[in-house]
């Protein structure tokens, strides 16, 4: 588990990531002055209760990216020990149970003094969306976006996911994104087949690797480490293309979605798992 302070002028909060099952991470957001919490993509309902427990929170609202069971499975026992709110995709409110409002691009979801904005992000699942909180610089990306990768279409589709990392690339530079799951080594893997000799991409790629050898998680990044280094990130930038025609990986002139696409089944087809 890693915790972060967040403080910004009067506002004090805590961001813990909580690790579950194979790979998942879920998240709570914490005001510590007024002892409430959010959790983003519950997963293990019993592990985010011991940790509202250790840090003397009380659970004021659940906040889901998408509806795959892994980030919603927690629901139910935090919501039945603190009959706390959920709030989930407008589009995926029909495949989780006792949604209280279902969101879309553009909606606010406000949480103590903060205000969050929801991003439609779908192309992982056909109404996923993402979490924007600008006054905590943070960012919750679910399986939009992961370190060096990004969720594979499963019931989404890979131009739409394209769409929504052309969205995310235009968030400041400064967000910490907090993704779904800890599969960044292996996605570095895919990355420097593709693109070796990015300096940028080296550097990232050695920081995950010293993190995960001392079992330590890769979460958060920031959207200007992924704008230099993940290929899900570059597929429209002129030095990572060169690389990839040098590669015969893909044609000068293929539309950036076709080469997204391409990515996501080069992604599909390694050996080690494909997070859902
Ligand atoms: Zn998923």
């Amino acid at each position: 588990m890693s915790i972060i302070l967040v403080v910004r002028a009067a506002m004090s909060f805590i961001i813990e990531s909580i690790p579950a099952f194979k790979d998942n991470y879920s998240f709570i957001i914490g005001d510590k002055d007024l002892g409430l919490a959010v959790a983003v993509d519950p997963s293990d309902g019993e592990a985010i209760l011991n940790v509202l427990n250790k840090q003397d929170l009380f659970l004021a609202l659940i906040l889901n990216t998408h509806h795959h069971a892994n980030h919603v499975t927690g629901n139910e026992k935090l919501y039945q020990e603190f009959g706390a709110p959920i709030i989930a995709p407008a589009k995926e409110q029909n495949r989780i149970p006792n949604v209280a409002r279902g969101v879309g691009d553009g909606d606010i979801v406000s949480f103590s003094t903060l205000r969050a904005t929801v991003i439609e992000t779908s192309g992982h699942t056909m109404g996923h969306v993402s979490y924007y909180f600008p006054q905590i610089d943070a960012l919750f990306s679910g399986d939009a976006l992961f370190s060096l990768g990004c969720g594979k279409p499963s019931g989404g589709d890979p131009v739409r996911a394209w769409e929504s990392i052309k969205k995310l690339r235009e968030l400041p530079n400064e967000t910490l994104v907090y993704f779904g799951h800890e599969c960044s080594e292996d996605n570095a893997k895919l990355a420097l087949m593709l693109d070796k000799d990015n300096p940028d991409l080296q550097r990232i790629a050695e920081k995950i690797s010293i993190a995960r050898a001392k079992g330590q998680p890769t979460v958060p990044t920031t959207i200007g480490e992924q704008k230099l280094a993940n290929p899900f990130m570059r597929v429209d930038d002129k030095a990572f293309r060169e690389n990839l025609q040098k590669l015969s990986f893909a044609p000068a002139d293929a539309e950036p979605a076709a080469v997204f696409g391409k990515l996501c089944l080069a992604r599909a087809k390694l050996t080690y798992p494909d997070p859902v």
